[in-house]
């Protein structure tokens, strides 16, 4: 493993909330100066690609990465855009079942707003 790619991979382990490829890279840059945009850009990709780390999709947001490899789900808040885990185990059974039929793939998109963004937001505050 690359000095880069480890440091990548380093950098997602200790930051929470499901960083984007962005601030990746400008956390990288604070640790590794020389580091250029498109190896943390690849070295994601690669990640991603050798099942080390996992690409988030949201839709109409930047994709994020997570370490996290465990079957989880994912919940966005709709005030700040932060991600976080639920810990819902993989559906594939339960579809499968209703539906009857083998299915190749599925997408939950949960949206919500976390209890910083409620507590800020309150009426009551
Ligand atoms: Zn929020
Ligand atoms: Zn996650």
């Amino acid at each position: 493993m690359t000095k880069q790619r480890q440091l990548i991979f380093e950098i997602l382990s200790e930051m929470r909330g499901h960083p984007t490829a962005e601030q990746i890279f400008l956390e990288a840059k604070r640790r590794m100066p020389s580091i250029a945009m498109g190896t943390v850009y690849r070295n994601l990709g690669l990640m991603v690609d050798a099942g080390e780390i996992r690409r988030v999709v949201i839709a109409n947001e930047p994709d994020r990465f997570d370490h996290t490899l465990a079957p989880h789900h994912h919940m966005i808040c709709i005030r700040c855009g932060q991600v976080t885990d639920i810990a819902s185990g993989d559906m594939r059974a339960y579809i499968e079942k209703l539906a009857g039929l083998e299915i190749e793939s599925y997408d939950l998109s949960i949206r919500y707003i976390c209890p910083a963004c409620r507590e800020k937001y309150s009426p009551h505050a």
